[in-house]
């Protein structure tokens, strides 16, 4: 090694060091801007670079005040003439006013501190958003801002040579100016050096920018088609580091799984004892299992099926390989009547099997409980149902092979985690993951990027369709004399009382009073059960098997019957305040009904003003029962954070990829990610040297799981 390699490496060596060390050190920013650069997500030099963006304003496309017109998105510069505070009612009012020379107009804030000291009289700003004519006065509400002040920081008119102008995220505290005026201090210094990360060849395939280009450009483009080339580069780098960190598990795992090869046993047993004949979809996930079991690495694999699609009967097959391999297999579902109706529904296929079942929940008595784990440990239990109780330290399996989670959507990351951890002898068991909240694809593959996934796209046959009605709560006695005379004829109903967000007690109350008024408008004959979240275990257990065997015409309740509940007799559902539902939620309880080859009726009812959204909801629900369609469309109106399950459970938060924008990236990335990792597994290869370099020195493609 000569002394020029030598001094390259070191060269190396600092530039990561660099790209690691806290903002707060940099020149100007100090504790006090690194408390709020933390607030932003950004610690070390490197979460500045990446910072981006949200969008440009381009300072070529200034509107001229005197030509602002209401309701458009406009660009405006122009000189602070004044600038005020008012008390309108309680709410704090901030307005500047701007000239231009051809007229003028007000920038408008409510309630936002400390924006008064931002703006001076004699101040250049450049100010967009929508405009609104407010009394004959133009106006814009809380606009994306920029001072210009020019003569007071010469740095600054270097940056804002550029005619595109960046505007970060919310930056409270943080003038964009100075975030600016860092990121390019830091590029001037260290940016030739910022090591690259993405192979030569690939970024050729892809059109993509060195990551030096990308991330300079990113802040500071010349024009749009450079920071849309920028940020493809960054989110492009995001999300193929994620998906080779999600996938070079699946390489670590490789031969740690237990094989188990179909023996037709107990499975050619079971499949006789079915009563109908299994779909061509269920069909196909049983062989894409079949074979992913009989790998000496570890099944993982998500079975994605709409409500009532006819997930258990795979599970049940699932499980029952285990057994007859002589293994244990174990079904986790997320709550106690859900983990109650599976341990009855698969008692009914197992007794005759002569295959040993256990129940687990978290309730049950202490004796009880003793003795399932006891026979768990002794692996006299064959197949073990429950709750999350299954995933306590004091539950331990014998011979654990196969294990399935019902509802996946329910349980966190690291609850999936802990009940791989009991397989037999530390290897993973395999692992079925069963959820009927469809998901995008796009979610799929980054929410459970390192699975493998299976759908049922195909009802069984003979289901009866179901007819959706919006409905506003003027006609809500008819809908009750309706269903009144529907019960009667034999059918039988859901009504769920409305939603109280966060909290049982409401939610159980309202259900109640509701339940009361039912009781009292109900004519002579019809009865009518109650069930919510408050009840003792026993207690629903109980609504529930009296309301499937048919002793009640009307069953009220809360959304405790939203996951897995099935009554195939029940052809109504009455939603009371659908409006304060989510899509996902609607579409749960909609999934209890239809069940039977009967015609169904979902009735939403809601007041006769509902929000925008609110709207959209509805009219999705009336328009299609397809819960992937259903799901575009909740992705569409909530954007990915918000979407059921999966803000709660494990949704990985990027820092630049976007789930709903990037769903093109996405796709490619994870394709190409495997495609590498067939081919060289352990990234030995020299184009693929650079991947294994980057891994070592960066928290690369790491992701906050949020939940
Ligand atoms: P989910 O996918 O929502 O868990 P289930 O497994 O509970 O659905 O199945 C719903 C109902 O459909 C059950 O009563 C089940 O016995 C029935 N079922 C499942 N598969 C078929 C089939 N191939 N043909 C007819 N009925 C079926
Ligand atoms: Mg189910």
């Amino acid at each position: 090694m000569n002394g020029h390699e030598v001094c390259i490496i070191i060269k190396v060596m600092d530039i990561y060091e660099f790209l690691r060390r806290e903002v707060r050190y940099l020149k100007g920013v100090g504790p006090k801007r690194a408390q709020l650069f933390k607030k932003l997500g950004i610690v070390t030099v490197l979460d500045l670079l990446y910072f981006a963006p949200r969008r440009y304003i381009d300072r070529r496309s200034i509107t001229p005040i005197h030509q602002v017109r209401r309701g458009e998105e406009v660009t405006v510069a122009g000189k602070v003439l004044m600038k005020g505070t008012k008390k309108v009612r309680k709410n704090l009012v901030f307005t500047v006013v701007i000239s231009d020379g051809t007229d003028w107009m007000e920038l408008v804030w409510r309630n936002v501190r400390g924006i008064e000291k931002v703006f001076n009289k004699g101040d250049q700003v450049i100010a967009s958003g929508r405009a609104y004519v407010y009394r004959g006065t133009k106006v814009i509400y809380h606009p994306e801002y920029e001072i210009i002040d020019d003569n007071k920081q010469p740095a600054g008119s270097k940056i804002l040579a550029g005619m595109l102008v960046p505007v970060y995220p919310s930056t409270e505290g943080l003038k964009p100016r100075f975030i600016r005026k860092l990121i390019l201090d830091v590029l001037e210094t260290v940016g030739n050096e910022i090591p690259e990360t993405l192979p030569d060849y690939i970024r050729n395939k892809f059109g993509l920018y060195s990551r030096k280009d990308a991330l300079h450009l990113i802040h500071f483009p010349r024009d749009l088609k450079e920071a849309r080339v920028a940020r493809k580069t960054l989110v492009f780098e995001e999300l193929f580091y994620f998906y080779i960190k999600l996938l070079e598990k699946r390489v670590e795992s490789k031969g740690l799984g237990i094989p188990l090869q179909v023996r037709n046993e107990l499975t050619g047993r079971f499949f006789k004892l079915l009563k109908f004949e299994l779909t061509g979809a269920q069909k196909r996930v049983i062989a894409e299992i079949t074979e992913d079991m009989g790998k000496n690495a570890p099944m993982h694999r998500l079975l994605q099926g709409d409500v009532g699609s006819g997930k258990t009967v795979v599970a049940l097959y699932t499980m029952l390989v285990a057994v007859e391999n002589g293994y244990q297999a174990v079904m986790m579902a997320p709550t106690e009547i859900l983990a109650e109706q599976h341990f009855l529904v698969m008692s009914e296929y197992l007794i005759p099997l002569n295959v040993k079942i256990a129940l687990l929940l978290g309730k049950m008595k202490k004796k009880d409980k003793e003795l399932s784990l006891e026979r768990i440990r002794s692996g006299d239990a064959d197949i073990t149902i429950g709750t999350h109780a299954l995933i306590q330290d004091d539950v331990e399996f014998k011979k654990l092979a196969v294990a399935v989670i019902d509802e996946q959507h329910k349980f966190g990351v690291l609850q999936r985690a802990k009940l791989l951890e009991k397989g037999y002898e530390n290897k993973s068991p395999h692992f079925l993951v069963m959820t009927a909240t469809p998901i995008p694809r796009t979610l799929a593959l980054t929410v459970y990027g390192d699975l493998d996934v299976s759908v049922i796209d195909e009802m069984p046959p003979g289901r009866g369709n179901i007819v959706t009605k919006w409905v506003r709560e003027s006609r809500r006695d008819r809908v009750y004399s309706w269903l009144f005379d529907e019960v009667k004829k034999g059918n039988q109903a859901y009504v769920v009382a409305p939603l109280i967000e966060k909290s049982d007690k409401l939610e159980a109350e309202a259900a109640t009073e509701l339940y009361e008024k039912l009781k009292n408008m109900a004519p002579e004959g019809i009865k009518i059960g109650l069930i919510h979240g408050k009840m003792k275990k026993d207690e629903r257990g109980d609504v529930m098997r009296m309301f499937r065997n048919g002793e009640f015409h009307i069953l009220v309740a809360t959304t405790v019957i939203e996951v897995g509940i099935d009554v195939p007799n029940a052809t109504i559902m009455i939603i009371e305040h659908a409006e304060r539902f989510g899509l996902a939620q609607l579409h749960q309880l909609r999934g209890r009904i239809g069940r039977g080859s009967k015609k169904s009726y979902c009735i939403l009812i809601t007041p006769s003003k509902v929000s925008e959204d609110a709207k959209r909801r509805l009219k999705a629900m009336v328009e299609t029962t397809d819960g992937f369609k259903i799901a575009e469309i909740d992705l569409e109106i909530r954007g990915p954070g918000e979407i059921s399950g999966t803000r709660q459970h494990g949704l990985p938060r990027f820092r630049i990829a976007n789930l709903v924008r990037d769903q093109k990236i996405i796709q490619i990335t994870r394709s190409e990610v495997e495609k590498i990792l067939e081919f060289d597994p352990f990234l030995t290869k020299p184009q693929n040297r650079i991947i294994k370099e980057t891994l070592a020195n960066e928290k690369i493609g790491e992701v906050i799981y949020v939940g």
